[in-house]
């Protein structure tokens, strides 16, 4: 049986006000009885303050990206020995804002995926397909295509530590959310990837849906089979929106 996790991603937004506050709403309003996961994904600046902040919290903390390589001369850069030191536990690779912005390939994916590993860092590895490609019928392929590409670079036992997020393009921050059933194919779909390489990895590894995800539609998208919680942008950035998303975990 595995655990949800819904995890907060909030990009590059709010400010330190926002942040503290943010936490202490979140903490005062978690449900006792809630057993999923919770991860909050600040921008870097306010991750030492997130951190103090979840402190004795069930709370976990990750950032949303680390530099593929180990140190050196990378201005502006963030290592992940860097996020490990300062509480990371998680890491968000190949998110499409950085696939598509910022030119991120399956190659330099791959290699933050294993930087992360090697830090102790458990990545969330994000794919999805374009609209463009899923009106064409591309989808299973294009999810093949980018899981693969790190699957075939790694050893299977390293998806142990990861998590994986789909996140199909057309529903990011647009409102649109995936059906239930058009989003529990394509987990299904990742799920029997994985299984060619370790069964028992597919079987226990996290996957999640992101694209719009809110406190109305997230009950029927959890209780797919093969939905393992969320991957929450812009519902993230409201304490009670969160807090009511947190609250339709219960399968
Ligand atoms: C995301 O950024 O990962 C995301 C899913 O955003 P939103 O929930 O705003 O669609």
């Amino acid at each position: 049986m595995r655990d949800l996790l819904i995890a907060g991603n909030w990009k590059m937004n709010g400010n330190s006000i926002l942040a503290s506050e943010l936490v202490d709403e979140i903490i005062k309003g978690l449900d006792a009885s809630s057993s999923c996961d919770l991860l909050l994904c600040p921008p870097f600046p306010y991750l030492n303050l997130v951190s103090q902040g979840i402190m004795n919290s069930p709370i976990s903390l990750g950032a949303q990206n680390l530099s593929q390589h180990a140190s050196g001369a990378y201005t502006g850069e963030v290592s992940g020995e860097m996020l490990k030191d300062i509480g990371c536990e998680y890491v968000i690779v190949g998110h499409s804002e950085r696939r598509v912005l910022m030119g991120e390939t399956n190659k330099i994916i791959t290699k933050k995926f294993t930087t992360a590993i090697k830090n102790n860092l458990k990545p969330i590895l994000c794919i999805g397909e374009s609209l463009k490609e899923r009106k064409q019928d591309l989808t299973t392929s294009v999810i093949s295509e980018q899981l693969n590409a790190v699957l075939n670079t790694i050893d299977v036992n390293d998806m142990k530590n990861a998590v994986i997020a789909y996140e199909p393009l057309w529903a990011i921050g647009t409102g649109l959310t995936a059906t239930p059933d058009e989003a529990q194919d394509v987990h299904a779909h990742i799920r029997a990837e994985i299984s060619k390489s370790s069964k028992k990895v597919a079987e226990n590894i996290q996957i999640l849906y992101g694209g719009s995800v809110n406190g109305n539609n997230a009950g029927s998208l959890f209780s797919m089979p093969d939905i393992d919680g969320g991957l929450i942008g812009g519902a993230s950035l409201t304490s009670l929106e969160f807090l009511s998303i947190t609250k339709a975990t219960n399968k």
